[in-house]
């Protein structure tokens, strides 16, 4: 059986990741998985611990980081938020495509730990569109939605650093893209 392989998703919170990645394991249920973080953060109204995330303490969360349990983990808008291992490694030696949503610190590290990983960026039309996208969504306080845009201006400023940026406008257009990325590139 041949090795699976591990790709790393990066973008600024609303830029659309959770709508893409949703309709590609629509489309590919069999042939991906979508790791599970971790995370401190409260859950969103519709969000179930274990099927969005697993909603842990930071005391629950800092007691497995210093075990080594997770991949990955980075602090973000004041939550601390990290991909557990196990299930991963697993599931790459069984051959799967693994898709990690992460935000920027925890790509760098995946770059570090897991080099063959394929990071791909998802990038906004503009700052404007993703501020009107956050607030669309009307998931996060105000403060957050300050918080998340602060990070984006980061984040942008760093897609150089991955194997492709894929701007986000028409959204079939971008999963077009996104396919090519994960399958042929
Ligand atoms: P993220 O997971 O990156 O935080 P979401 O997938 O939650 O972002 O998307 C944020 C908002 O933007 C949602 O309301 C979603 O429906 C909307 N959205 C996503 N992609 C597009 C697009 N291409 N065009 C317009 N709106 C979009
Ligand atoms: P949200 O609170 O909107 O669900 O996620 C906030 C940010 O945390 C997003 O950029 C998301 O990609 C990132 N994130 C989610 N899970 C992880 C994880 O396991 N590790 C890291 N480093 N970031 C994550």
């Amino acid at each position: 059986m041949s090795e699976g392989k591990l790709i790393v998703v990066t973008g600024p919170s609303g830029v659309g990741k959770g709508t893409l990645l949703q309709k590609l394991l629509d489309r590919y249920p069999d042939r991906i998985l979508f790791s599970i973080s971790a995370t401190t953060r409260s859950p969103r109204a519709g969000e179930e611990h274990g099927r969005e995330y697993f909603f842990w303490s930071r005391a629950e969360f800092e007691q497995k980081r210093d075990a080594g349990a997770f991949l990955e983990w980075a602090e973000y808008a004041g939550n601390l938020y990290g991909t557990p291992r196990q299930a991963i490694v697993e599931a790459i030696a069984l051959g799967q495509i693994v898709l990690l949503e992460i935000e920027l610190e925890g790509a760098r590290q995946v770059a570090q730990s897991f080099p063959s990983a394929k990071r791909i960026f998802i990038a906004p039309p503009s700052m404007e569109v993703l501020e009107s996208r956050l607030r669309q969504r009307s998931t996060d306080s105000d403060e957050q939605i300050i918080k998340r845009l602060h990070h984006a201006e980061l984040e942008v400023a760093a897609a150089n650093e991955f194997d492709v940026t894929i701007v986000n406008d028409n959204l079939e257009i971008a999963m077009q893209q996104l396919e090519k990325a994960m399958f042929h590139d």
